[in-house]
């Protein structure tokens, strides 16, 4: 899972290691010498705080170092004479660059690489450390904050809403069809039954010939119930009915399908609308491929627009290197990703927790 995507972020470590555990120039060497009377004296005046990270540079020195390459050369060249090395905008310039195309290329959606971006450079710039340290820790550090902080967007405690809400629960899968959203249904009746919750399936999508029968064979695989009508119906009835089902016969879930049309259909909008209005679900998950990568993300921001969501299942990230849905897809909608699809058995869906993505990511 993601495998691709891991070793584009193990190349942005090394080259950032590359390019800042370099010694300041030759032509620095004067400024050296300069930083390091200057140390030996303030060591001198202040003894205290030697340990202390090393201090911005001071005006003065700004000033004095007028007419270099920049202003942090004789910091720079300061803090190397102390054991230090500074991280410079310079020194990151090229491995964000390569960083930026490496998550472009994972399908990762540009407003988010540049938010991941923008996260690494302010962390970075300007950070010190010591020159026996590792640049390759403080730069994972920074890669790590910067990932967790847009693939956790929205994050909220499935197990706990479900827990707490008026029983029955309903919840509304939407999606466009083909991606698994009748599978991750029943993966999801799976889920709750080993959570110690009992479930019942209704069938919303009564467009698509086939689809009871489809979800008939899940149904009777797991042992759950099927409320379904003829081919045509009216999805809301359909979902309105297996709530009065679990009303009846005390089952705390139902899981309701739709219709899988294209999300531009102002058709299959206004269903899923209607649902909204009749049922009033207690969650709406958007389901999509994490393959589908920048597709997923936009749809999901249709489907959003459409009949609010709650948060998104990403399905067959078993089979997706690049990992840009996975990354994008909150951070772009505001609603978390709660669950990933990891392959086509009914056990094979993982509670999504961003903390273990990135560690997974980043190899930890
Ligand atoms: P729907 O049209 O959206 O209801 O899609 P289905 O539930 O019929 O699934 C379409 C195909 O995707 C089926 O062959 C599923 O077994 C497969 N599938 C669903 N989820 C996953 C997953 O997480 N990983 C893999 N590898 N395949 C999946």
């Amino acid at each position: 899972m993601f495998d691709g995507l891991k070793d584009k972020l193990d190349s942005f470590r090394s080259d950032v290691e590359e390019s800042a555990d370099v010694e300041p120039e030759p032509e620095d060497a004067d400024a050296e010498a300069e930083a390091e009377s200057e140390v030996a004296a303030e060591t001198e005046s202040e003894s205290t705080d030697t340990d202390a990270p090393t201090p911005a540079a001071p005006e003065g020195d700004a000033e004095a170092d007028e007419g270099s390459d920049g202003p942090g050369r004789l910091q720079r060249a300061k803090a190397f004479a102390t054991g230090k090395v500074v991280l410079e905008e310079e020194d990151l310039e090229d491995p964000l660059w390569n960083l930026e195309m490496a998550l472009l290329e994972s399908d990762v959606e540009m407003g988010v690489a540049e938010a991941i971006l923008d996260q690494i450079r302010s962390n970075l710039v300007g950070e010190t450390k010591s020159q026996m340290a590792s640049t390759g820790d403080l730069v994972e550090d920074a890669l790590r904050d910067a990932l967790l902080d847009v693939i956790s967007v929205g994050q909220f405690d499935f197990e706990e809403r479900i827990a707490q809400a008026d029983k029955p629960v309903t919840i509304v899968f939407t999606g466009v069809n083909g991606v698994g959203k009748t599978t991750t249904i029943a993966k999801m009746a799976r889920y709750l039954e080993e959570q110690g919750y009992s479930s019942v399936l209704a069938n919303g999508d009564t467009y698509r010939a086939g689809a009871n029968e489809q979800i008939q064979e899940h149904a009777d695989a797991l042992g759950k119930r099927l409320i379904a009508h003829e081919q045509g119906g009216d999805p809301a009835a359909v979902i309105y009915d297996g709530v009065e089902y679990a009303e009846a016969n005390d089952i705390d879930v139902v899981l309701g399908d739709t219709a899988g049309r294209l999300h531009t259909s102002s058709d299959l909008m206004a269903q899923l609308e209607k649902i909204d209005r009749v049922v009033a679900p207690d969650l709406t998950l958007f389901v999509d491929e994490a393959v589908a990568g920048q597709d997923a993300v936009e749809r999901a921001q249709q489907f959003d627009a459409a009949a609010e969501i709650d948060g998104a299942v990403l399905t067959k990230a078993d089979a997706d290197s690049q990992g840009g849905a996975a990354i994008s897809v909150a951070y772009v909608t505001g609603k978390p990703v709660l669950f990933l699809g990891t392959g086509q058995g009914y056990e094979d869906l993982d509670r999504f927790d961003p903390e273990a993505l990135v560690d997974d990511l980043l190899g930890a």
